[in-house]
C-alpha cells in the first residue's frame, strides 16, 4: 500500500564508519599539495646551482686564457722560445691567482708539474672551521640538516662525479684536461673530493705562435655555491616547517568547524528513523551564520516535516482502520443472522444491508487510495500556471454535456472586467480541476431539484477566489470546521449508505494546502443571496458576509495565491 511508503524500515545501516574523516583527510591533502610544491622549490635549486656552476666554468675559462697569454708573453725568453722559463711562471702565476681561490698548476711539455700556485711563498694558508659543540641543539640542527643535504643531493645528483685523486709526483698524464691542453685544446672536468665537495678543472695549453709551451690547469671549488645553494634549502626547508605546523593547525580546524558538525549531524540523520523512538536530539547550529548553519536548520525543519508525516499516516492508518471495521462488523454479523433466519423476507433484508456494506466498503477503499496517492502525486508533479478561467469553463462544459435530467443546472460566473479574461495561478491543474469536482457534486448533492449550483470566480487582491454555491440545507454551524475532517459524513438518511466515505472535503483541503491556499465553508445568507464572503470570519459582516444560519444553501470558498 502506498501509505507504507513512509515506513522506510528497510533502509540501509549508516555507510560512514565512525572515526574516519574523509573530508578532514581532503582538506589535510590538498594542503599537502601546496606544501609539495613548496618542497619542490628545493630541487628547483639545484638547477640554479647548476647556472652558477656553468658561469663558474666560464670564468675560469677565460681567467685560464688571460693567464696563459700572460705566461706566453712574458715567461718566455722571445718568440722562438721553445720551453717556459720557470722562474718567471712563478712570479706570473704568484701576481695573478689569489691561492684562497683558485689553485694554478703549470705543466711542461713534457708533462712534468713546473708551478703549483700552492708552494707559491704566500705563506702557509690555514682554514680554521669552528665546530659546533657535542649534544647541543645546534649540534642536533646540522646534524639533521646535513641528512637533509645529502638527501635532496642524492636525489638530484643527476650523474656521479669521478673521485679527484692526487699523487705526490703529479704529471700531466694524470688530468686528461691537462693531455688536451698540451694536444692544443682547453678542456674542463669536474670531479668530487672524498669529502663529497665538486672540483672544477679547466685545462688551457699556453702557446706562442701556436707552438704549445705548456698546459695551465686552473681548479676551484664549489663550496661557496654549494653552501648558497644550501643555506636556501635551510630557508625552504624551515618554511615548510612552519606552513607544516600552520597547515595542521588550520586542518585540524576546519576538520572541528566543518568536518565535526557535519558528522555529528549525520550521525543525528541516522538516529532519525522510524522505530528508534523520537528523542533524537538535531545538533544546534543554527547560531552558525553559515551552511553548517543552515544545514542544521533544514536537517531540523525536515525531521519536524518527516515526524509530521509520519504521525498523520499514523492517524490515517488509525481512521482507515475504524472506518473499515464498521461496515466489517455489519456485514459479519449480517451474514451470521442470515444462517440462522429462514425467513424469506427477513433475508431478503439482510441481503440487502450486506449489499450496502460491501458497496460502503467499496467506496471507502477506492476513496482511501485515492487519498493515500494523493500525496505521492503532488510531489511527482511540478506546479505550472493554471488559468483557472479556461479550468473552470472546461470543467463546467463537461458537467453540461454530461447532465442527466434532473440534474441542478450549472452556472459559470466570470470576473466582468475584460482584462482578466484569464487568472493564472501556480498548481497542478488535474488536482485543482478535483478539488472543484468534488464540491461541485456536494452542491449538487445537496440541491433540491432544478435549484441551480454557482462557481464564481472573481479575484481578491492578490488571491484568486473560487466560490461555489449552492440552493441546499447548508452545513450545520457546529459542524462548519468538521466536515473538513477525514471520514467526516453527515447526509440526509435518503441518500444510499455507502455511496459517501467524508474523504472529498478532506482531499480539497489537502489539495488546496498544498497550493498555498485555503479552502472554508460557510452558509449563505437566506435574504442575501448576492452578499459574498471576505473572510473566513465574514459572517460576522452584517452586509456582504455569509452566514452560519443554515437554511440558504452553502458556500464553499477557495482562495488561491495569484502567480
Ligand atoms: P461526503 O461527500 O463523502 O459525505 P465530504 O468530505 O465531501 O464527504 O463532505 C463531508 C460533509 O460535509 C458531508 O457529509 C456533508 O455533511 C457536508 N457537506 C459537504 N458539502 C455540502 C453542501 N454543499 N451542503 C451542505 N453540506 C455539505
Amino acid at each position: 500500500m502506498e501509505l507504507l511508503r513512509f515506513w522506510p524500515s528497510g533502509a540501509a545501516e549508516p555507510r560512514r564508519k565512525p572515526g574516519k574523516s574523509i573530508l578532514t583527510r581532503r582538506i589535510l591533502a590538498i594542503n599537502a599539495i601546496a606544501l609539495a610544491i613548496l618542497v619542490g622549490g628545493v630541487f628547483y635549486l639545484d638547477q640554479f646551482r647548476q647556472g652558477l656552476i656553468d658561469a663558474r666554468i666560464q670564468n675560469l675559462r677565460i681567467e685560464g686564457e688571460i693567464i696563459a697569454g700572460a705566461l706566453s708573453e712574458a715567461a718566455t725568453s722571445g718568440p722562438a722560445a721553445r720551453a717556459l722559463e720557470v722562474e718567471r711562471a712563478n712570479q706570473i702565476l704568484a701576481r695573478l691567482v689569489v691561492p684562497a681561490e683558485i689553485r694554478a698548476r703549470l705543466f711542461a711539455v713534457n708533462g712534468n708539474l713546473l708551478v703549483d700556485s700552492r708552494d707559491l711563498a704566500v705563506g702557509n694558508l690555514i682554514v680554521t672551521k669552528k665546530l659546533p659543540p657535542i649534544g647541543t641543539w645546534e649540534s642536533l640542527w646540522k646534524k639533521i640538516a646535513n641528512a637533509f643535504h645529502s638527501g635532496v643531493d642524492s636525489l638530484a645528483a643527476k650523474d656521479d662525479l669521478p673521485l679527484y685523486t692526487e699523487s705526490m709526483h703529479q704529471q700531466a698524464e694524470q688530468y686528461p684536461e691537462v693531455m688536451a691542453a698540451l694536444g692544443g685544446d682547453a678542456d674542463v672536468r669536474m670531479r668530487v673530493t672524498d669529502q663529497r665537495a665538486t672540483i672544477i678543472t679547466v685545462a688551457v695549453p699556453v702557446q706562442r705562435l701556436r707552438r704549445v709551451l705548456g698546459g695551465l690547469l686552473l681548479s676551484k671549488d664549489t663550496a661557496d655555491i654549494d653552501r648558497m645553494v644550501r643555506k636556501e634549502r635551510v630557508e625552504i626547508l624551515k618554511i615548510f616547517g612552519i606552513s607544516l605546523g600552520v597547515t595542521l593547525l588550520l586542518s585540524t580546524f576546519l576538520a572541528s568547524t566543518i568536518a565535526r558538525p557535519i558528522r555529528l549531524l549525520a550521525e543525528a540523520a541516522d538516529r532519525v528513523r522510524p522505530g528508534r523512538g523520537r528523542n533524537v536530539e538535531i545538533p544546534d547550529f543554527t547560531h552558525r551564520n553559515d551552511e553548517i548553519g543552515e544545514l542544521s536548520h533544514s536537517l531540523q525543519d525536515m525531521t519536524a516535516v518527516l515526524f509530521r508525516q509520519l504521525d498523520a499516516v499514523e492517524a490515517f492508518a488509525a481512521d482507515v482502520s475504524h472506518e473499515i471495521k464498521n461496515p466489517l462488523t455489519s456485514l459479519r454479523s449480517a451474514l451470521e443472522t442470515f444462517g440462522r433466519t429462514k425467513d424469506p423476507a427477513n433475508q431478503e433484508k439482510l441481503m440487502a444491508i450486506m449489499e450496502s456494506d460491501v458497496a460502503r466498503l467499496n467506496r471507502l477503499i477506492t476513496d482511501i487510495s485515492a487519498a493515500s496517492r494523493l500525496d505521492a502525486q503532488m510531489s511527482r508533479a511540478h506546479m505550472e500556471p493554471v488559468d483557472l478561467v479556461i479550468l473552470l469553463k472546461e470543467l463546467v462544459e463537461v458537467y453540461q454535456a454530461t447532465a442527466k435530467p434532473g440534474t441542478p443546472p450549472l452556472t459559470l460566473v466570470l470576473p466582468s472586467e475584460p482584462r482578466q479574461k484569464s487568472m493564472l495561478v501556480p498548481g497542478i491543474d488535474s488536482t485543482l480541476g478535483q478539488v472543484i469536482r468534488n464540491l461541485v457534486d456536494n452542491a449538487f448533492s445537496f440541491s433540491p431539484p432544478g435549484q441551480p449550483v454557482t462557481i464564481t470566480l472573481r479575484r481578491r487582491g492578490l488571491e484568486a477566489e473560487v466560490l461555489v454555491e449552492d440552493e441546499g440545507t447548508g452545513i450545520p454551524p457546529e459542524n462548519i470546521a468538521a466536515i473538513f475532517d477525514r471520514f467526516y459524513s453527515e447526509r440526509p438518511s435518503s441518500e444510499g449508505f455507502g455511496k459517501h466515505s467524508g474523504l472529498g472535503l478532506a482531499i480539497c483541503k489537502r489539495i488546496v494546502e498544498a497550493h498555498g491556499g485555503e479552502i472554508f465553508a460557510e452558509n449563505r445568507r437566506a435574504t442575501k443571496r448576492d452578499g459574498w464572503a471576505v473572510g473566513r470570519n465574514a459572517s460576522a459582516d452584517t452586509d456582504v458576509g455569509g452566514s452560519d444560519a443554515p437554511g440558504g444553501g452553502a458556500r464553499f470558498i477557495v482562495r488561491l495565491p495569484i502567480v
